[in-house]
């Protein structure tokens, strides 16, 4: 049996009420669920990888930075790899070196007794470049982060896959915030990469949950499960429907992806 990652995604102080400034409305759920997770016997993750929006003052993401342009408006900008691409602007956020940024205190003390299983991925480092995946950053120990790189590197998912495939990782579970966004590409970037793949719904929240429902339609139609999906009637709870599909040999698209 392959062995299983736990994504936690962008669980930071900005993304949180009260004080967040893009706020998750009901985020203040979400740390608790995914200490619960991490605390129940029943669930074992051999790996923990902890995805941290990591913004410079001035990010390209930021309506600040585009004079004349309005919060959540969209627009057409060229990044700094060079790619045409469609930015939805926020307000600042999760600037590096702010309480903003910080993962939440509680789960992050969890996490960092935790050890050398616990991976952080710090994504959206570079002023012009914008990043919604937790594949889409570099990866240091939590317990020991890495400043960011001086180079861009064009294809940075590769490393994050490859070191899963490394540990014999098939099996990614994605949590955090927020579920239409950063979670939501995470799941698609781990379905591309042939990851089994699940999304926990009870351990994530959105800002608007009508795009979340959108995209997770999207997701189940690529071979990804939602779990807890709460819209759906259901025979299972939740925490029997993880359980069975952690137990599950072939849970995705791909039943025949083997380690090369
Ligand atoms: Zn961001």
């Amino acid at each position: 049996m392959g062995k299983v990652a736990l994504f936690i995604v962008d669980v930071q102080g900005d993304f949180l009420p009260p004080d967040g400034s893009l706020q998750v409305p009901a985020g203040l759920l979400v740390p608790p669920a995914i200490i619960s997770l991490l605390r129940d016997h029943k669930y074992h993750w051999d790996y923990i990888v902890v995805s941290q929006d990591y913004h410079p003052p001035g990010h390209i993401s930021f309506a600040s930075s585009h004079p004349g342009h309005k919060v959540y408006s969209d627009v057409e900008l060229k990044d700094g790899r060079g790619i045409l691409y469609e930015q939805k602007l926020w307000p600042d956020h999760c600037i590096q070196g702010t309480k903003g940024c910080e993962i939440e205190p509680e789960l992050a003390a969890k996490l960092a007794k935790r050890g050398d299983i616990v991976k952080l991925v710090r994504k959206g480092w570079h002023k012009d470049v914008e990043a919604y995946s937790a594949f889409d950053g570099y990866m240091s120990d939590f317990n020991n982060p890495a400043v960011p790189p001086t180079e861009l590197d064009l294809q940075p998912q590769r490393k994050i896959v490859q070191w899963l495939r490394e540990q014999g990782v098939t099996k990614v579970v994605v949590t955090g915030l927020a579920a239409e966004h950063c979670v939501a590409h995470t799941a698609l970037s781990a379905v591309a990469s042939r990851f089994q793949t699940a999304v926990l719904q009870p351990a994530t929240r959105a800002i608007e949950d009508r795009d979340a429902e959108e995209q997770w339609d999207k997701l189940c139609a690529v071979g990804a499960r939602v779990i807890g999906r709460s819209n759906r009637p259901r025979t299972l709870r939740w925490e029997d429907e993880l359980t069975r599909w952690l137990a599950t040999d072939n849970a995705g698209a791909w039943p025949d992806w083997k380690q090369k």
